[in-house]
């Protein structure tokens, strides 16, 4: 969110600026409590503002469960205090997960930011209740033990102090699975049939949903393109050029398909006709004059389909990326 909030923390806590690691990839101060590392910041999460508190600890040395653990956290009147809560309620502890080697905690907000000077507060005093129950990460490497020439990174959406050997390695499998992927085959051929039979099947429904309301709901059209850019992914499990070029085609004929069904059908009505091949004919040379002409909706309804077909590309790239490693320090 805010650079200087952000900044303020940094000073405050002696800690390092870090953007695109921690849980929600935004920028977040990373370092050392006591042992503990730590990554704090002003983030938002389902749509709520909010501060990500991150604390490493080493793994499995939690002494004991988890819920009994948390419990007792929120005991403790300091951390009470330093939150400005007189309890935990039910909101926060929705957004608090604690695992066999870490702590992760979004607090949502409402109006105002809390001040860095509460936010370092509270980190100190989580940190400070988990040494009660878990033991500092130590300076060895996390992945082989090694004791001399680890150091703490940002990785993803945590923290971990690996050596430099380790730190190859994890990325060369990085490098691996993403290959992997590169080299599975897709299925144009099922994406296209999945692709098609979604398009008609949207354009009825829109066609109907438009006849019988007798009102073209515009933003429908998203859940269009959404629907048929899914199918066609799905289809072809693999995200392809072919596929990004094939989901907008059909979410655009999708629509227009369907305005053309409510036009024959609301004419058919109107003048009671039969919807016979001449209507349909008769029709079709008008559509465009008709979809296109008078109003503006035709142009509404393709937008809203496009988005929808965008939607999906951006949410739907390849599940494997090459982990960055941000330096954060050595541990002491
Ligand atoms: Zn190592």
């Amino acid at each position: 969110m805010s650079r200087s909030l952000t900044d303020q923390l940094a000073t405050l806590l002696s800690f390092q600026p870090v953007a695109k690691a921690g849980p929600h990839q935004g920028l977040s101060v990373a370092g050392q409590i006591e042992g503990f590392p730590a990554l704090v910041g002003y983030h938002r999460n389902m749509n709520l503002n909010g501060v990500t508190y991150l604390v490493r600890f080493k793994k499995g040395t939690l002494s004991a469960k988890p819920d009994s653990v948390l419990k007792w956290f929120f005991e403790a009147p300091s951390l009470l205090e330093a939150m400005g809560a007189q309890k935990i309620g039910n909101r926060d502890r929705n957004f608090m997960k604690l695992g066999e080697d870490h702590f992760y905690f979004f607090r949502p907000y409402s109006f105002k930011a809390p001040k860095p000077e509460q936010v370092t507060n509270i980190l100190q005093n989580l940190v400070l209740s988990l040494k009660k129950y878990s033991t500092p990460l130590g300076v060895a490497c996390e992945s082989c033990g090694s004791g001399t020439k680890a150091e703490l990174f940002a990785v993803g959406g945590t923290l971990m102090n690996v050596c430099n050997t380790c730190r190859a390695r994890i990325q060369e499998e990085d490098r691996q699975a993403q290959a992997h992927y590169a080299r599975k085959s897709s299925n144009p051929f099922l994406g296209t049939i999945a692709g098609i039979a979604v398009a008609l099947t949207m354009a009825f429904v829109w066609g109907a949903l438009s006849y019988y309301t007798r009102h073209i709901y515009s933003m429908v059209a998203i859940g269009i393109g959404l629907a048929i850019a899914f199918a066609v992914n799905k289809g072809m499990a693999k995200v392809t050029w072919y596929g990004r070029i094939l989901a907008p085609i059909l979410t655009v004929g999708s629509v227009l398909f369907g305005d053309y069904l409510f036009i024959l059908f609301s004419i058919s009505t109107q003048q009671h006709l039969l919807v016979t091949k001449e209507l349909m004919v008769g029709v079709l040379n008008h559509f465009f004059q008709i979809e296109f002409g008078r109003t503006a909706s035709g142009y509404i309804s393709v937008f809203f389909g496009l988005v929808g077909a965008m939607v999906i590309y951006f949410s739907n790239r390849s599940p494997v990326t090459e982990r960055v490693f941000i330096p954060i320090g050595r541990m002491t």
